[in-house]
């Protein structure tokens, strides 16, 4: 009866397949693979991502689309065949638009300047970048006008990343919770002593720290039968089935928090992924629904629930009991302000929650802005460092923590930043629309108990991996769009007890 469907399906599969099997070795190249493995990998790479495109984007897959789309007519919303044909229709169309040639031109130009970038960084030497990011922006306005846009360039590249929402909504999501952040840092920078971190900089042994970090994650819900944890450079979260899921992780032998709040950060990650229902297995629908999603769940866990008061209460005499000598006597208020402690720090990914956003809206102003062509590439260092004063009250001193930080640009990614911070939005709205729900969650959370708030997620968000849109999705949970609302009021009322204001 659905016959044009399963033949849709096994194609798709076969897709999906090629581009596990480029996972699994990218995983490994950032694991495993020895550092004479980096050119032969790279092409190993480039065949299997070349190999998935074709398939995918080749005529086969526009016939058994129409086929089948033909054949569901009138299938229920919802149903897993409905939601394959519209979400794969809108891949299809999507990476269609761009011609082949244009495609290796972007992955030629970005590889170069992924090297360049970094050197730019080290020697804190923007003018030595600025040729290669000029031609990374002109192929990014190229690319929104093969992709198409309506109002704003920037629209079609966002678009990727997080498929629906425009510039102007991010615009006024931004703008509507900007005034509070700056005033919120003020506050906390004139009781900047009443908090101390001393307690985290210690000489902690990694392996008891990895110990420990494990351990946590696992009370939480990750299931080390269907994922494993390794060591990267830079961590991240990989998958090649909802039954294999992998978390890597980065230790500091003298500072706790990179490798604990990494590895739950990761889990959140994770977990949503080992929550995709089995009936999605293997086909393009299994995975999470957009980059804002997917970081409302790694910040949940890291943050909502690891950066918690009644968490501390049941993780701290356990930590305790594994570096007796460094934490033996550090009372439980003193290690929660600890992990809490708000500073302007130059750098986005060392940011705490009071000021992440802010490091993205600086960021989304200036994509915008060159993209629109209001601003130059040249004057970008200059417009960086205005905006950091404006917001955090401090100029970088140099742009190596300034505009040269992020590896975004270098790599061709245009639209990417502010899905981090739409994740911070959501991660409180799901982690309140949870709360109401079940009152009985903090309570829990104190006992080691997270359940009632992983069932939770499971049932309403990731069972359904990518069948519908963030904003679908979004106000299925809530009963409304993304709003800055939560996120603001959570904020103000933690930092608020914590620093005294
Ligand atoms: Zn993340």
């Amino acid at each position: 009866m659905t016959e044009k469907y399963q033949q849709l399906v096994s194609h798709l599969s076969e897709v999906h397949n090629i581009n596990m099997a480029g996972a699994v070795l990218g995983w490994d190249q950032q694991t495993q693979m020895p550092p004479g493995g980096a050119e032969a990998r790279a092409v190993q790479l480039a065949t299997l991502s070349r190999i998935g495109h074709e398939m995918f984007t080749g005529d086969e897959t526009a016939r058994l689309l129409e086929d089948a789309a033909g054949e569901l007519d009138g299938a229920d919303y919802d149903s897993n065949e409905a939601s394959m044909v519209r979400v794969v229709q809108q891949d299809y169309a999507e990476l269609t638009k761009l011609p082949a040639d244009f495609v290796a031109e972007q992955t030629r130009v970005t590889a170069l300047a992924h090297e360049v970038w970094a050197k730019a960084r080290a020697n804190n030497d923007f003018k030595s970048f600025q040729s290669a990011l000029e031609r990374i922006l002109e192929l990014a306005r190229q690319q929104a006008d093969y992709l198409g846009y309506t109002d704003h360039p920037y629209d079609a590249l966002l678009d990727q990343y997080e498929r629906g929402i425009t510039t102007a909504q991010v615009k006024e999501i931004f703008d509507g919770h900007k005034p509070q952040l700056v005033e919120l840092i003020a506050a906390i920078s004139h009781n900047a002593d009443k908090v101390s971190d001393a307690v985290l900089h210690q000489e902690f042994d990694v392996d008891s720290q990895r110990q420990f970090a494990t351990d946590v994650v696992t009370a939480y819900g990750f299931d080390f039968t269907r994922g494993r944890q390794d060591v990267a450079v830079h961590p991240f979260c990989t998958h090649f089935s909802h039954n294999d899921v992998r978390l890597t992780t980065r230790f500091h032998n003298d500072f706790l928090n990179p490798a604990l709040f990494g590895l739950m950060h990761e889990a959140g990650h994770g977990m949503y992924e080992q929550g995709i229902g089995d009936s999605l297995e293997g086909t393009p629908l299994a995975s999470g629904t957009s980059l804002g999603v997917h970081e409302s769940q790694s910040r949940m866990w890291e943050n909502l629930v690891g950066r918690s008061r009644e968490f501390w209460t049941w993780a701290l005499p356990r930590l305790k009991a594994i570096f007796p000598s460094q934490l033996g006597n550090v009372d439980l208020d003193t290690f929660y302000k600890a992990i809490n402690k708000v500073q302007r720090s130059y750098i986005r990914v060392e940011a705490d929650e009071a000021t992440y956003n802010l490091h993205i809206m600086l960021r989304f102003e200036l994509e915008t802005a060159m993209l629109a062509g209001t601003l130059q590439p040249a004057d970008l260092p200059e417009a960086w460092n205005e905006l950091f004063e404006s917001y955090f009250g401090v100029t970088p001193p140099t742009d190596t923590l300034g505009v040269l930080q992020d590896i975004h640009w270098s790599a061709g990614l245009m639209g990417y930043f502010p899905t981090y911070a739409l994740g911070n939005l959501l991660s409180v709205q799901y982690f309140n629309k949870a709360i109401q729900q079940h009152p009985s969650i903090p309570d829990e959370i104190a006992e080691g108990k997270f359940d009632t708030l992983l069932n939770w997620l499971r049932e309403n968000i990731h069972q359904h991996g990518r069948k519908f849109t963030s904003d679908e999705l979004t106000r299925r949970v809530t009963g409304e769009s993304i709003q800055s609302r939560d996120y603001i009021q959570y904020l103000q009322t933690k930092f608020g007890e914590i620093y005294g204001l």
